[in-house]
């Protein structure tokens, strides 16, 4: 099963893949992930992309493409995958149709209102060791900013303030109308409210799986 989740920063894409990895085994890609941790690792794409992902542009599409190109090469891919974060353009979406012959089988689109966006990220901690999200009211550590399981202190994305987030959530919905409207003509276009409780959306998205068994 090859499934894109689809959706602004903030609409839970993080959190519906990982019930998604746990309910159906597939592998997690997040495009976002990768170049933290390559901006975090300082190698010559980290080092490309730093500036654009700091202000929330899009990092450009010839480095994201190359990138997600040899992520899919990898063998646990084989059976299928949920990727997340790409593709952000209709560039972008051309050229994963060119990487895999017959393309996805569904993109899952989780709309999601800028009120609820702002307040899940401005809100959003995270651990810099294992990577879990926290949020300081919807699901705090259990100590204060604290990992429940690294036991180290919990930070905020440079890129989770207002201002970024608001300009965030601008470019994507620029950008996406066209990822959106090229999924729509092929008929792979399923739109879930991203609004909705996590559990809630779930339960809509793993109709959407069954369906295509
Ligand atoms: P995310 O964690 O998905 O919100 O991504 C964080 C940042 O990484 C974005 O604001 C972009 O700067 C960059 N990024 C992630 N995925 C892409 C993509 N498919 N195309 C371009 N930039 C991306």
């Amino acid at each position: 099963m090859r499934l894109i989740l689809f959706g602004p920063p903030g609409a839970g894409k993080g959190t519906q893949a990982k019930l998604m990895i746990e309910a159906f085994g597939l592998p997690h890609i997040s495009t976002g992930d990768i170049l933290r941790s390559e901006v975090k690792n300082n190698t010559e794409l980290g080092k490309k992309a730093k500036a654009y992902m700091e202000s929330g542009k899009l990092v450009p599409d010839t480095l994201v493409t190359e990138m997600v190109k040899s992520r899919l090469s990898s063998s646990d891919v084989k059976n299928g995958f949920i990727l997340d974060g790409f593709p952000r353009t209709e560039g972008q979406a051309r050229s994963l149709d060119n990487i895999l012959p017959g393309g996805i089988d569904r993109a899952i689109y989780l709309e999601t209102s800028e009120d609820v966006v702002v307040q899940r990220l401005t809100g959003r901690r995270v651990c810099p060791k294992c990577g879990t999200n926290y949020h300081l009211k919807n699901m705090p550590p259990k100590k204060d900013m604290i990992c429940d399981q690294c036991q180290v202190g919990l930070y905020q994305r440079p890129d989770d303030n207002e201002a970024t987030v608001k300009n965030r959530l601008h470019v994507y919905l620029q950008e996406s109308e066209g990822v959106l409207g090229y999924y729509r003509v092929q008929g792979k276009l399923e739109n879930v409210s991203g609004d909705l409780d996590s559990k809630d959306v779930f339960s809509v998205i793993q109709k959407i799986i069954s369906s295509l068994k």
